[in-house]
């Protein structure tokens, strides 16, 4: 059952009409549903049901704390890589004991933050890191649960942006230096080394990595019982792709089984970091077209969308699927996509054939409900869209559309002082 589906030639998301929730909340327009939010979180979770695990919902790809609850009242626990980020997991009420704190650039004030809040664990980068940890911790009269994130060195086969278990990537640290890590975690006083930790990549559209991955820190695990490490907690990460386009990425369950098997003989807790996989095609963007032009070379669809909006084209050449909210049968032609930034790098797409669009018609942007709306910024003086929420035949704005208060609100004017 998909929730973002055309009825009678007009897109809809749940039992609403798009082009009517364009109308009434403005546009550019991020739609998150309720019901596709639900059904992959749940899919992807009773996929590990056979194994002892925790579901850590990745909040970067989708920080909107209504998200969050929605997750986390269903069972998730939050994969965080910042304070903010943290800050927002307790908003939103989930429980810290479900929350896991990964990322190279942990500072002394967000640790303070994570222990104060007894997450479970710190995903730890770097020896350094390891070490302030150690500081902080025994400053505060705690010991910090730790991992360390081991770099396997497994390559995900994906954009290289968005891949990070390879030995030149800045994640983590490798076999050697983890084994290292870990004697000297082993005896900081401030420290608990309870789990292991790797997140190989993002968009992976095969398990074999994951696998591959995992069979690495089994080896390794077994070395650190050797030195006495008493490890309850095996995180692989997240990165577990989906459909933007023609990717025939794994189902959870194969997943699922793949790891049930490879883990049977090991006594421990499986964490695992979904973002994608659960927000990426729970999400729309939609905009609207301002102008349309023909150039000798190109015919160009302005929105009113940019790269502030939806970067990821912009960044990772990413593709998104788009599509008109109400379709007609019209002339195609190929076309770039582009919205009001003014940098040649500013488009929703190149070269993709697409109905000759008429301006004040809205399209959709698909699969724009992870890394959307969270790497959305200000640039040009935009203030970012509206978020929406919808659950059957409720709509809820769930982040207003700012304002160009909002845009000045943290300014001071130097000569006047205001
Ligand atoms: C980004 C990230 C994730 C989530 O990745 P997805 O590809 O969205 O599943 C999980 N863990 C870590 C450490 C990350 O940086």
């Amino acid at each position: 059952m998909h929730h973002f589906v055309y009825k009678d030639g007009r897109l809809q998301a749940e039992e609403f009409d798009v082009a009517e929730l364009a109308a009434t909340y403005g546009t550019p327009l991020y739609i998150y549903s309720t019901a596709t939010l639900r059904r992959h979180y749940h899919a992807f979770d009773s996929a590990f049901e056979g194994l002892d695990h925790l579901t850590c919902f990745s909040a970067k790809a989708n920080s909107n704390l209504s998200v969050l609850r929605l997750l986390g009242d269903m069972g998730a626990g939050v994969d965080i890589v910042s304070g903010g980020e943290l800050y927002r997991a307790l908003k939103a009420g989930i429980a810290p004991e479900k929350i896991v704190y990964s990322g190279v650039g942990k500072q002394r004030h967000e640790i303070e933050q994570a222990l104060e809040a007894d997450i479970l664990m710190f995903n730890c980068e770097s020896v350094p890191e390891l070490e302030l940890i150690n500081e902080v911790a025994q400053e505060k009269g705690l010991v910090a649960r730790i991992s360390l994130r081991i770099n396997p060195d497994v390559d995900p086969q994906t954009h290289p942006y968005i891949s990070t278990g390879l030995k030149k990537n800045k994640f983590g640290l490798n076999l050697e230096q983890s084994e290292e890590a870990y004697r000297l975690a082993r005896d900081l006083p401030g420290v608990d080394p309870i789990g292991m930790d790797c997140h190989i990549g993002s968009q992976l559209t095969s398990i074999e990595p994951f696998l591959e991955a995992l069979e690495r820190l089994k080896r390794f695990y077994a070395k650190l019982q050797d030195m006495g490490l008493a490890i309850r907690y095996l995180d692989l990460g997240g990165g577990l792709g989906i459909t933007y386009d023609e990717e025939t990425p794994p189902h959870p369950q194969q997943l699922g089984e793949a790891l049930a098997e490879s883990l049977k003989d090991l006594d421990v807790t499986l964490i695992l970091e979904p973002g994608r996989v659960i927000a990426g095609n729970a999400g729309i963007m939609v905009s609207k077209v301002l102008y349309t032009k023909t150039s000798e070379a190109k015919h160009f669809t302005v929105v009113d969308a940019a790269m502030n909006d939806l970067v990821r084209p912009s960044l990772y050449g990413a593709y998104h699927r788009l599509a008109e909210v109400t379709p007609q049968k019209r002339q195609e032609l190929p076309m770039d996509i582009v919205g009001p930034i003014c940098e040649t790098g500013d488009f929703l797409a190149q070269d993709r054939t697409l109905p000759e669009l008429a301006p004040g018609e809205c399209i959709a942007a698909f699969s724009a409900g992870a890394y959307g709306f969270t790497m959305a910024s200000q640039y040009n003086s935009r203030p970012r869209a509206a978020e929406i929420l919808v659950d059957g035949d409720q709509a809820r704005i769930v982040r207003r559309r700012e304002t160009y208060e909002d845009l000045i609100a943290l300014e001071t004017d130097a000569l006047t002082g205001k």
